[in-house]
């Protein structure tokens, strides 16, 4: 699975959805579209039986070969976790088994596995795919509630 940086410097204006926006937003489009109608889309670049994904979304999608392949990325770890729950896409897969867990969420932030015998891990400040900003103050919640 191809994991590659996404370059976010592309200016909004020359894709009319940006990738940082393509990333929080494809899950809500594809929830109900079953995994073999997916693959579909994504190899003929064809969203024209995607129900109610608006046409920015899918012009997107057409000319940006690193969303359409989160797509694939959804599409694989939907069944073990709710995407919808992390921020973006990326982060939902770099947590799954999928994504061998070398990210994990740790009281409302995200930290990258630097050693796994020891399970030490940095927090990071942005999303290492899309940019995306994340929290970086821990959300220690009040005792008797579960940690998050
Ligand atoms: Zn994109
Ligand atoms: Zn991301």
């Amino acid at each position: 699975m191809q994991g590659y940086p996404k370059d976010v410097r592309v200016s909004p204006t020359e894709l009319a959805m940006n990738c940082l926006t393509s990333s929080v937003e494809i899950p809500r489009y594809f929830t109900s579209v079953s995994d073999a109608a997916v693959r579909q889309a994504v190899s003929d670049g064809d969203y024209s039986g995607i129900p109610d994904i608006p046409g920015d979304a899918v012009d997107h999608l057409v000319e940006c070969v690193d969303c359409s392949n989160d797509l694939l990325w959804f599409i694989g770890i939907r069944q073990e976790i709710d995407v919808t729950t992390y921020p973006c896409l990326h982060l939902a897969f770099a947590c799954s088994s999928r994504g061998n867990g070398v990210i994990e969420r740790q009281h409302g932030m995200f930290a990258i596995r630097v050693d796994v015998k020891t399970g030490r891990s940095i927090v990071i400040g942005f999303c290492p795919w899309c940019g995306l900003r994340l929290n970086t103050a821990a959300e220690i919640p009040p005792r008797g509630m579960a940690a998050g």
